[in-house]
């Protein structure tokens, strides 16, 4: 069985034509479970019943259940799905005054082993399809409904469990399905999906024509603190990272947004600013403080606020444009990771 929600446009227009029908079938499919939110066949009156069969032996519409669903004083929304297989994923609704972002997982579990991130524990398990990415949101957007304020999810950002490029063809799908008008139409430039540096994927994301947004987990500012955070900078050293983003800001004409996590003693102090900056000075990124969200998997500590602001401060002064990330959920094992972790007391 098909999963209907994992369906990009040209690929059903394919499907559609290869059943003998005509493309337009497609889209009336994408307006019957996106804008009029069918839950089964049956309910799409328009289509013949005679080919409402034929779709029922071929497509399903499955979505994630949701497993452990956890609300923070802020209004952010943390949820635990659970797929057919038991296999769990983290997805979160962060507010913003400009609209609710989603936070998705890519896949179960991670492979990248990154010494500071809960979601590295198991390893990965399996990769997520489009369908069960798309799922997320659908989920989130029913969670939205139920509270009656009228919102939706307006951003995306595939920064939750797993590593996008390395699923890569999957993320594109959910992408193109989320962004289609006849779907969620969720704006690209709303839309961001975030690395920890997969060279190839980088190179091949910059030519896909989208403009969606790019982050990169950057967290150090020379090799030897990034090769004791991120196991994968042994194989994409700043020297090969560096020039892939440089080509991604040429090709795809998009500044990227460097993610630089801030760990009491570790990459926090002046000399390390000054370093960040050299590193990304032919760039036109600009960086994202991240207070780290501690936990009792490993001994990082967050850098204080004081540190935080002069980190912040010692970019500002060296031409780096640079933010602090808002923080969420503090109250509801907001990090990366946490809440899996926790229930499958890993
Ligand atoms: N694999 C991708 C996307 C998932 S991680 C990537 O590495 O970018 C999303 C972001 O959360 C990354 O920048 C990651 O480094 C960060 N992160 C992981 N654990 C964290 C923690 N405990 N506190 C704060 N940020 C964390």
């Amino acid at each position: 069985m098909i999963n209907l929600y994992g369906q990009e446009m040209n690929k059903l227009v394919n499907q559609m034509v290869e059943l003998g029908q005509k493309p337009f079938r497609a889209t009336q499919l994408f307006t019957w479970i996106y804008e009029k939110r069918a839950e089964n066949f049956d309910e799409m009156t328009d289509i013949s019943l005679k080919f409402r069969e034929v779709l029922k032996e071929k497509y399903c519409l499955k979505l994630p259940s949701i497993y452990t669903k956890q609300v923070s004083s802020d209004g952010t929304v943390k949820l635990l799905v659970e797929f057919e297989d038991k296999a769990k994923v983290e997805c979160v609704i962060m507010r913003y005054n400009y609209g609710c972002v989603a936070c998705v997982s890519s896949q179960v579990g991670c492979n990248m082993g990154c010494s500071f991130c809960s979601s590295a524990l198991l390893g990965k398990q399996r990769n997520l399809d489009a369908g069960e990415m798309v799922g997320e949101i659908l989920v989130l957007n029913n969670v939205l409904r139920e509270e009656n304020k009228g919102q939706k999810i307006t951003h995306v950002v595939v920064m939750g469990t797993g590593e996008p490029f390395d699923n890569y063809d999957n993320v594109m799908d959910f992408i193109r399905i989320i962004n289609h008008p006849k779907a969620l139409a969720i704006g690209a430039r709303h839309i961001t999906v975030s690395t920890c540096g997969l060279v190839e994927g980088i190179r091949k994301y910059a030519r896909e024509g989208l403009q969606t947004n790019l982050a990169i987990s950057l967290h150090a500012p020379n090799n030897e603190i990034r090769n004791k955070l991120m196991k994968i900078n042994r194989a994409y050293p700043l020297e090969v990272l560096m020039p892939a983003v440089k080509e991604y800001e040429e090709i795809a004409g998009r500044r990227v947004t460097y993610e630089y996590l801030l760990l009491e003693g570790i990459n926090d102090r002046k000399e390390d600013a000054e370093q960040l900056i050299e590193l990304i000075k032919g760039t036109k990124g600009y960086v994202n403080l991240i207070p780290f969200n501690e936990t009792n998997r490993n001994d990082y500590k967050r850098s204080s606020g004081n540190r935080v602001h002069n980190f912040l401060d010692y970019l500002m002064k060296g031409g780096v444009t640079a933010t602090i990330r808002k923080e969420f959920g503090s109250d509801i094992d907001a990090a990366c990771g946490q809440l899996k972790a926790k229930v499958e007391n890993v």
